[in-house]
């Protein structure tokens, strides 16, 4: 499906990035790698993708709070592999807080990594997308880019805003090869929602799996996390030909979160 292509899949060194990378390369591209963690285990991931699937990998550190360094990344992918082919805007953060006590600098990198970073790279993606008439982008927005939830305000910001901008880069490339949609997942077993399991397991003084439990009771009627892999084979989905009139979509895969 994606033989000859390649992926960029930005914070994929962990959680949804990397299973979002496995899939792809499962698909047949090759993939930039990008995020951060130790410089060892970093190039093992990039071997062990590269090996399972036959494809060509490569790694770029860029903070994606950094624009010249997103600006590097991005030329880095075109020198490399001739362009990037498949966008995935997945590098993110969370804090979690009231707004009266939400350190100002946490709102500015969450708005900064989550948000203005898939503008950053969106915009120096499309022209090579254009000129080969096509290219996929897939924001990794949230069921909080289409809900709220208390103590979340810079998160839930960003991922709205993420949808945002995926309509309207899905219709400025609404007449080309190009499309732009966002994944809003719901909880998914990754670092990220581990530390707000042991924040509940802290304050409400129970173990660690009646913290999982009652995390998803409170939001994901299913009861179960969703998974990296299932998350990656809808990303092979918009990648198909099959999806080329997908355009502009925030697709929820959420355990039934937003149909409440
Ligand atoms: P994670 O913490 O496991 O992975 C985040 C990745 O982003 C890591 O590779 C990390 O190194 C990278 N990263 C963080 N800051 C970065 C920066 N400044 N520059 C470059 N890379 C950076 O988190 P995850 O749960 O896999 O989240 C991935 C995406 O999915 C995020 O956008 C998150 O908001 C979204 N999401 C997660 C969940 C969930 O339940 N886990 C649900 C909905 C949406």
């Amino acid at each position: 499906l994606l033989s000859g292509k390649t992926a960029l899949v930005t914070g994929s060194t962990s959680g949804i990035g990397l299973g979002m990378a496995r899939a792809l390369a499962g698909s047949g591209a090759n993939i930039v790698f990008n995020g951060f963690g130790d410089a060892g285990e970093i190039e093992q991931l990039q071997a062990d993708v590269a090996k399972e699937f036959g494809v060509q990998t490569a790694y770029h550190n860029a903070d994606m709070s950094k624009p010249a360094e997103i600006e590097a990344m991005i030329a880095f992918a075109d020198d490399k592999f001739g362009g990037v082919d498949v966008l995935v805007n997945n590098a993110g953060i969370q804090y979690v807080a009231n707004i009266e006590d939400f350190p100002t600098e946490k709102w500015d990198a969450i708005i900064a990594i989550n948000l203005t970073s898939a503008f950053h790279t969106s915009r120096l993606v499309l022209p090579r997308m254009r000129a080969k008439n096509w290219g996929r982008i897939i924001n990794l927005a949230s069921t909080h880019g289409l809900v709220g939830s208390a103590q979340k305000s810079a998160y839930v910001a960003a991922k709205h805003g993420l949808i945002g901008l995926t309509k309207v880069g899905a219709l400025e490339t609404a007449t080309t090869g190009v499309t732009v949609n966002a994944i809003c997942p719901g909880f998914v077993l990754t670092p990220l929602v581990q530390k707000q399991v042991d924040a509940r397991a802290s304050k409400d003084g129970i173990s660690n799996d009646a913290a999982k439990q009652a995390l998803l009771a409170d939001k994901q009627p299913s009861g179960e996390f969703v998974t990296p892999e299932e998350l990656g084979a809808l990303a092979v989905f918009l990648c198909s030909d099959a999806a080329k009139q997908v355009r502009g979509v925030a697709w929820n895969m959420d355990g039934g979160w937003v149909a409440q």
